[in-house]
């Protein structure tokens, strides 16, 4: 089974909530995991079992970056708040970095994350 993780920065929790309401079918056929306070708020609102990390300030990004360069995440949503400046940036530098060494897909945004689950979609039916 395939893993994807989901990290939203704190103006962009709602947000994510919403993303995940409206594509809860298709991320319910995957492994789930998330920062800390990420999955927490999802657990609590969907039943998709989403494995919980550290938080984002905490590590969560790091420990995604990990299980990226070991091949274990095959997506990447991370909705970002590119208006806030973030303790963590150094972490949240080095995930996305990872994720390109790793040519793993990447959304930082809504609609990117809209993309990719939908291309998700279409390779389930391949
Ligand atoms: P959180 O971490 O899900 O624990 O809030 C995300 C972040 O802020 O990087």
């Amino acid at each position: 089974m395939k893993t994807i993780a989901l990290i939203a920065h704190d103006k962009k929790k709602t947000e994510m909530l919403e993303f995940v309401d409206h594509h809860k079918d298709v991320l319910s056929q995957y492994d789930l995991i998330a920062t800390r306070t990420t999955g927490t708020l999802i657990n609590e609102k969907f039943h998709l079992n989403v494995k919980t990390l550290m938080s984002g300030p905490l590590g969560g990004d790091q420990q995604i970056g990990a299980l990226v360069a070991t091949e274990k995440v095959d997506l990447v949503i991370f909705l970002r708040d590119p208006l806030t400046s973030q303790p963590h940036e150094p972490d949240i530098t080095a995930l996305l970095r990872i994720c390109d060494v790793h040519n793993i897909p990447l959304a930082t945004n809504r609609r990117s994350a809209h993309i990719l689950v939908k291309w998700l979609v279409t390779e389930q039916n391949k």
